[in-house]
């Protein structure tokens, strides 16, 4: 037995990888099981395999702070976001699963003119497109958030930016439900499978190689997140992304008392209350390009200090966990999603730190793409080729925290 890995029991275990899959994904995140998924369930297409080197959704997909937003800043933005959330409204009752979506609304915390003035923008564009986005004023904020400092570290709230669609997921449920719905219709999920080379002839692809062998395949689609640039170069691709660590961090669980979840770019802070009770905190991304998931003293002090800032009584909780994804950032924060130089060999990647709330968008859109071989038109503003013609898509005045 060449598969030392016993999956879970709703999963069934494939025992040996097949010599020939129509499709191959690399990367078994959210993103990897959802384009499975929706191969499966709207095309018919279930001679795939999905290879992940780790556990299933083990990757970012476990390490995100699980923020579901589309209030965004662009019209392509906020039309591929708003179809994800809607999407991810249904999962629930789609997977019959329960993937904890809990909809209680994002304050976005502005502190300056600057701010507000970026705001009023995303709030037209949301609205414009069907997204229930509002500009509020400091008294709205405190209706909504009575425990916020409304003076942290001397800058005062100004005003806000509340996205009434704003929610929040058990991430992992996510990637579970979607990869049940895959096997189920007949794809294969091999853990413990790394790809570690892939084979191109004659500019198209041919298959790839793995720790367990060689698998040839019609197509592949790459979804690996924070490698993307690593096994893009397996397939001789070279991508506009530069790699950063993200930390996270979780205090123990109190009585609930923040329902929003709630930001400060100008801090670079945010966080919100699980449906347990702890606090997660999520800021920008470590300063330097690094491929290390260690946790680290400095992120700690600076981040949790602007917490307290914006929640004084915090200074007494404890944090019980600390911990770290890689993020593979693009200039213009929107990702890479489509065609890529060689041929039958599919892009999504460039997701840093926004990816979580793309999932099911990705998953359909990408579905698509295989199987039509045509770029569904919520994807086409996200190609590589924006970087060779300046068609970039800019939405770093759209993050939660200020990177
Ligand atoms: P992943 O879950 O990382 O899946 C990729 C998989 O590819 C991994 O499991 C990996 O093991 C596998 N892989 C890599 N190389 C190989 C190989 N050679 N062979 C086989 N498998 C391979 N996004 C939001 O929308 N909201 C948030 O609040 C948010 N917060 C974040 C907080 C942190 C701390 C971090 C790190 C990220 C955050 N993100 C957030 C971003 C989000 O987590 C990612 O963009 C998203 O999870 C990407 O999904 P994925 O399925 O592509 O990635």
């Amino acid at each position: 037995k060449d598969y030392p890995f016993e999956q879970n029991a709703d999963l069934p275990s494939p025992s040996a990888l097949k010599p020939h899959y129509d499709v191959v994904i690399i990367g078994g995140g959210g993103h990897g099981v959802a384009t499975a998924y929706y191969l499966a369930k709207y095309h018919g297409i279930t001679n795939v395999a999905v290879l992940e080197k780790g556990y299933l959704g083990g990757g970012n997909t476990a390490r995100n702070t699980a923020v579901i937003r589309s209030n965004y800043l662009t019209s392509e933005g906020v039309k591929f976001y708003s179809e994800s959330v809607k999407l991810f409204q249904g999962l629930s009752n789609e997977f019959d699963f329960n993937i904890m979506y809990s909809s209680r609304g994002q304050l976005t915390l502005a502190h300056t003119d600057a701010a507000i003035r970026g705001f009023r923008q995303r709030t037209e564009v949301n609205k414009h497109f069907g997204g229930k986005t509002e500009l509020i004023d400091p008294q709205q904020i405190r209706e909504l958030v009575p425990s916020l400092n409304m003076n942290p570290a001397d800058q005062p709230v100004l005003a806000g930016l509340w996205h009434i669609d704003g929610a929040t997921a058990r991430h992992d449920a996510v990637a579970w439900g979607y990869a049940k719905g895959a096997t189920q219709r007949g794809v294969e999920l091999h853990q413990l499978t790394e790809v570690t080379g892939v084979d191109v002839d004659k500019g198209k692809v041919t298959g790839v190689q793995t720790n367990r062998g060689k698998v040839s395949c019609g197509c592949v689609v790459q979804a690996v997140a924070g490698h993307s640039s690593i096994v893009g170069a397996m397939a001789g691709i070279r991508m506009p992304i530069t790699t950063y660590p993200l930390q996270a961090m979780v205090t123990q669980p109190v009585k609930p008392f923040l329902n929003p979840l709630v930001s400060s770019p100008a801090l670079h802070c945010y966080v919100q209350q699980t449906g347990r009770g702890e606090l997660v905190f999520g800021g920008g991304s470590d300063p330097y390009p690094l491929y290390n998931t260690r946790s680290t003293m400095e992120l700690k002090e600076s981040l949790l200090a602007h917490a307290v800032e914006l929640f004084p009584f915090m200074a007494n909780m404890r944090l019980m966990r600390q911990w770290a994804g890689l993020t593979d950032m693009t200039t213009d924060y929107s990702p890479v999603m489509g065609l890529s130089p060689v041929e039958n060999y599919y892009l999504d990647a460039g997701w840093g730190t926004w990816g979580f709330k793309a999932t099911p968008i990705c998953g359909k859109t990408m579905a698509e793409l295989v199987a039509t071989g045509k770029v569904p038109e919520l994807i086409k503003p996200f190609s590589m080729a924006r970087f060779d013609t300046f068609r970039q898509v800019n939405e770093m005045g759209a993050t939660a925290a200020s990177h």
